[in-house]
C-alpha cells in the first residue's frame, strides 16, 4: 500500500519538517528526493519530500498541490549529506537542500530555432521575391550556402527569421539546450613520466581507490612538486574502475589552464562548476552529471554536491584555503563536508596542499588520515631562496615608497635579464588612511568600523566592507584644518611607484578593482605566460596556485598585514601566505628568489616561512594552540549577535551570554561576550560569544539547548548567527 503522507522540508528558516497529505492522483508520483508544490501559510512554495508515512501526525493537514520532478533530484547520498549539514552546522534543512540543488532545475532552457519550410531547391526562386527585404534574402541564402535546413545561431538576425516564419518560408521550433560553456575540444599535453615521489604517492592512493572504502589522504607536497599530476592520475585510475570523481579547487585557481589540464586528460567526460555560471548553466551541469554524461567534475566549493551515484574519489586542492568555508547562509566547510560525503559513499579523499591547515596536519599526525609526501620540486628545481628585509631599518628606493633598496636591486636585475617579478601586497586601493595632522581625525566608514581607502582611479574614498563611497576631503571635517595626509599604501599606489621607478617596464596590477571585468584575471595570467608583463603587483589573488614559469622574483611588500589581525590563526595564515607566494618563484628553469619585507623579522611565522620549514612551524604553532586551548585541540562554535540598534544588541547579547554561562564547566569554556573586531559592519553592531570544548558533540549539544532556550527570548531586529568551526572571527 502506498504511503498517504509526506514529510516535506521548505526553504524557510525553520528547523522542522512539515507533513502533507498526498492526494490520490499523486500517490504514485510522490517520492523521497522529489520537489513538490505545497501551500504554506498564504503562499505556495516548493518543498522537498524527505520522508513518507502512512499515518497523519497532525489533525488539520494540507494537500500537496503538484509534484515537480519525474525522478528524484536528490539522491539518497545527498539527502543524507544534507541532513548531516543541517544538524552539524545548525542550518535550516530546507535552506540546506536549496543550496545543494540548483533552483531552476525544473525548467530546462529552450531556445528558439528555425527550420527551413521549403526545399533547398526552391530558395533561389523565393529570394527573387525578397528584393525589398535584403536581410531575409540573406538568411535564406545562408541555408543554401550551408546546404542545411537548420538555422544556425551564428547567422543572427532572429527578426528576419520571424518575418520569414510569417511568410511560411521558415518554421519556428523550440529546442532544449544544455548549456555547457566549455565545448571546445582540447588536446591535452601528454602526461609526463612520474617521478619517484609521485609514483610512491600513487602506489598508496590507487589501492585505496580499488578497495572502495572511505580512506582520507593528506597529500603534503611543496609548491611546484607536481601535486596536480598526482590528482590527474588518481582521477584516471578512479575512472578506469568505472567510478566518478570530483576535483575541488579554490575559485581563483580555476583558471583556463587548470580546466584545460583536466579536460585535456579526460576530454568530454568533465563538467566544470564555478561561480560565474548562470543559474541555467549550473542547472545544466547538474543534469549532465545526474544523467551520467560526465564522470568527473572540476569546480569550486559547491562541486562537492555533484549528484554522482558512484563516487570513488574527492580531491580538495589547496585544502587550507579559507574560501572553502562558506561565510553566508549555510556556513559549511567544503573540506569537512567532503570528508563526510566520502565516508557515506565509501570514497577516497585526497587533501592536497603545500601548507595544510593545522587541523589537517594534526589529523594526519594522530592517524585520522594517511600522509603522503612530495618533498622535492619536479625536474630537480630548487625552492627559491628567501631573504627577509627589516622595514624598521632598511632604506626605501623612493622616500615614503613601498619598495626597499634590496628588492629594488633585485627587480632591476630581473628587468635586465627579461625575467618576471611578482609583488604581493594585501591591500588594494591607493591609500588606506586619511589622517588630519592637526587634530588626529581619521576618516572612517559611516556604516562600518574601518577606515576608508582612497582610490585614485575613482578619485574617491571607498569602504572595502560595504559599498559606501564618499568624495575626497579638502579640509578636515573635525577641525577644518587642511593638513590632511594620505597614509599607507595599497596596490594602486605601488603600481604608480613601479611606473616611476621603472619607466621602461610593463607593469600590471591584479586586485579586485582591476579584475572587475569578466575574464580579466585569465587575461592577465595569459599575458604573464606570454611574457607581455614584466612586473605584476597584486593582492591575495596572486599568491594562489598559479604555475607561471618565467617568474624568478617574488616580493612580499608587507608581511605584517595578516599577522596583526586579532585572530588566533593569524600566524598560521601569515605562514601559509608567505610560503604560497614564495612558491610562485622559480617554477621554470631559472631558480627563484624571494624578498619578504616585514616589521617583524623575528616572528616565528616569518622565520619558518623564510626557511620554508612547514613541519617546524606546525610543531611550534601546535604548542601554542595546546597551551591556549585552541583548535585543533578544542572545537569551537561562534554566536554572533547583530542589529542596527546598538543598545538593543548589547542588551540581548548580555542576555544570551547569561544563558551560555550556565553551561560552563571544567570541559566547556565560554569566551565573551565581546564586541567583534569589526564592531560595526553595514550599519549593524556586532557582538560575539564563543563556546569551546574538547568534543564537538558536547559543544553542539549545549548549543542546541541554548538555541532552544533562546528562541522565545529573541527579538526582531537582533540577529543570531551560529558558526560551527568558525574560520573568520572578525
Ligand atoms: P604543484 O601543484 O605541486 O604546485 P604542479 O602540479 O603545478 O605543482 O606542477 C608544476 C609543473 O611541473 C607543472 O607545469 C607540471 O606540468 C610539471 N610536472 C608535474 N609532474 C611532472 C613530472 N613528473 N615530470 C615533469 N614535469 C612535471
Ligand atoms: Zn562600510
Amino acid at each position: 500500500m502506498p504511503y498517504s503522507y509526506a514529510d516535506i522540508v521548505i526553504p524557510k528558516p525553520v528547523h522542522q519538517t512539515f507533513q502533507y497529505r498526498i492526494p490520490a492522483d499523486l500517490l504514485n508520483q510522490v517520492a523521497v528526493g522529489k520537489r513538490v508544490k505545497v501551500p504554506f501559510g498564504r503562499q505556495v512554495i516548493h518543498g522537498v519530500v524527505v520522508g513518507l508515512s502512512s499515518r497523519a501526525e497532525v489533525e488539520k493537514i494540507k494537500l500537496i498541490i503538484e509534484v515537480l520532478d519525474d525522478h528524484p533530484v536528490i539522491n539518497p547520498d545527498l539527502m543524507a549529506l544534507s541532513e548531516w549539514i543541517s544538524s552539524y552546522y545548525f542550518s535550516p534543512p530546507g535552506i540546506t537542500l536549496k543550496m545543494i540543488v540548483p533552483p531552476n532545475l525544473a525548467e530546462p532552457k529552450t531556445k528558439r530555432s528555425y527550420l527551413l519550410n521549403i526545399p533547398l531547391s526552391q530558395i533561389e526562386a523565393e529570394m527573387a521575391g525578397l528584393k525589398r527585404s535584403p536581410r531575409q534574402a540573406e538568411i535564406l541564402q545562408l541555408f543554401l550556402a550551408h546546404q542545411t535546413d537548420k538555422w544556425d545561431e551564428s547567422w543572427g538576425d532572429p527578426s528576419a527569421c520571424k518575418a520569414l516564419v510569417s511568410k511560411n518560408l521558415l518554421l519556428a521550433v523550440e529546442e532544449e539546450v544544455l548549456r555547457n560553456p566549455y565545448t571546445k575540444e582540447i588536446q591535452g599535453a601528454a602526461a609526463p613520466i612520474l617521478n619517484d615521489e609521485q609514483s610512491v604517492a600513487l602506489q598508496k592512493i590507487k589501492p585505496a581507490i580499488e578497495k572502495g572504502e572511505f580512506y582520507p589522504f593528506l597529500l603534503y607536497g611543496i609548491t611546484g612538486s607536481g601535486k596536480t599530476e598526482v590528482y590527474l592520475r588518481a582521477l584516471e585510475h578512479n575512472l578506469s574502475l568505472g567510478k566518478e570523481g570530483i576535483l575541488v579547487v579554490p575559485e581563483i585557481s580555476l583558471t583556463p589552464q587548470m580546466i584545460d589540464r583536466v579536460e585535456g586528460r579526460f576530454s568530454g567526460k568533465v563538467a566544470v562548476i564555478h561561480s560565474g555560471l548562470s543559474a541555467g548553466e549550473r542547472a545544466d551541469a547538474w543534469r549532465r552529471i545526474q544523467n551520467g554524461e560526465v564522470s568527473i567534475v572540476v569546480g569550486v566549493r559547491s562541486s562537492i554536491f555533484a549528484p554522482f551515484r558512484r563516487l570513488g574519489l574527492i580531491i580538495i586542492d589547496e585544502e587550507h584555503d579559507g574560501a572553502y568555508k562558506q561565510e553566508n547562509d549555510v556556513k559549511y566547510h567544503a573540506r569537512d563536508t567532503a570528508l563526510v560525503r566520502a565516508k557515506k559513499a565509501g570514497a577516497v579523499v585526497l587533501l592536497g596542499s603545500a601548507t595544510p591547515a593545522l587541523e589537517t596536519y594534526y589529523n594526519s599526525q594522530i592517524g585520522k588520515s594517511e600522509r603522503v609526501l612530495l618533498t622535492r620540486r619536479v625536474a630537480g628545481r630548487p625552492l627559491p631562496a628567501v631573504t627577509l628585509v627589516n622595514l624598521k631599518e632598511t632604506e626605501m628606493a623612493l622616500k615614503g615608497g613601498g619598495i626597499s633598496r634590496p628588492l629594488h636591486e633585485a627587480i632591476l636585475k630581473r628587468l635586465e635579464r627579461k625575467e618576471q617579478t611578482l609583488l604581493f601586497l594585501n591591500r588594494r586601493g591607493f591609500s588606506p588612511f586619511l589622517l588630519c595632522y592637526d587634530c588626529g581625525f581619521s576618516l572612517k566608514c559611516r556604516h562600518c568600523s574601518v577606515s576608508l581607502t582612497f582610490h585614485k582611479k575613482t578619485g574617491s574614498f571607498h569602504c572595502h566592507y560595504c559599498d559606501f563611497t564618499t568624495v575626497p576631503l579638502v579640509v578636515c571635517p573635525q577641525c577644518h584644518g587642511s593638513n590632511l595626509a594620505y597614509l599607507g599604501q595599497g596596490t594602486e599606489k605601488i603600481e604608480e611607484e613601479l611606473i616611476a621607478l621603472y619607466p621602461e617596464a610593463r607593469v600590471a596590477r591584479m586586485d579586485r578593482d582591476s579584475m572587475a571585468k569578466k575574464f580579466a584575471h585569465d587575461h592577465i595570467l595569459g599575458e604573464m605566460r606570454e611574457n607581455k608583463i614584466d612586473i605584476l603587483v597584486g593582492t591575495q589573488m596572486v599568491t594562489k596556485g598559479h604555475d607561471l614559469p618565467s617568474i624568478t622574483l617574488v616580493g612580499v611588500l608587507c608581511a605584517d598585514t595578516i599577522l596583526n589581525l586579532p585572530d588566533f590563526r593569524s600566524a598560521e595564515k601569515t605562514f601559509q601566505t608567505l610560503t604560497q607566494v614564495a612558491g610562485r618563484a622559480g617554477r621554470g628553469d631559472t631558480p627563484g628568489e624571494v624578498f619578504v619585507q616585514t616589521f617583524n623579522p623575528d616572528h616565528y611565522s616569518v622565520v619558518y616561512a623564510k626557511d620554508q620549514d612547514y613541519h617546524g612551524f606546525c610543531e611550534k604553532e601546535l604548542l601554542f594552540r595546546k597551551e591556549l586551548n585552541y583548535p585543533p585541540f578544542t572545537r569551537m562554535i561562534s554566536f554572533l549577535l547583530s542589529g542596527k540598534n546598538e543598545k538593543q544588541v548589547e542588551e540581548k547579547t548580555r542576555q544570551f551570554a547569561g544563558l551560555l554561562a550556565r553551561y560552563k564547566s571544567s570541559s566547556i569554556e565560554m569566551l565573551g561576550p565581546a564586541q567583534a573586531p569589526l564592531y560595526k559592519l553595514n550599519g549593524n553592531y556586532r557582538w560575539r560569544c564563543l563556546i569551546k570544548g574538547k568534543e564537538i558533540r558536547k559543544v553542539q549539544e549545549i548549543s542546541r539547548d541554548i538555541i532552544r532556550e533562546w528562541t522565545p527570548l529573541k527579538k526582531n531586529g537582533v540577529r543570531l548567527e551560529i558558526d560551527v568551526d568558525p574560520q573568520n572571527l572578525m
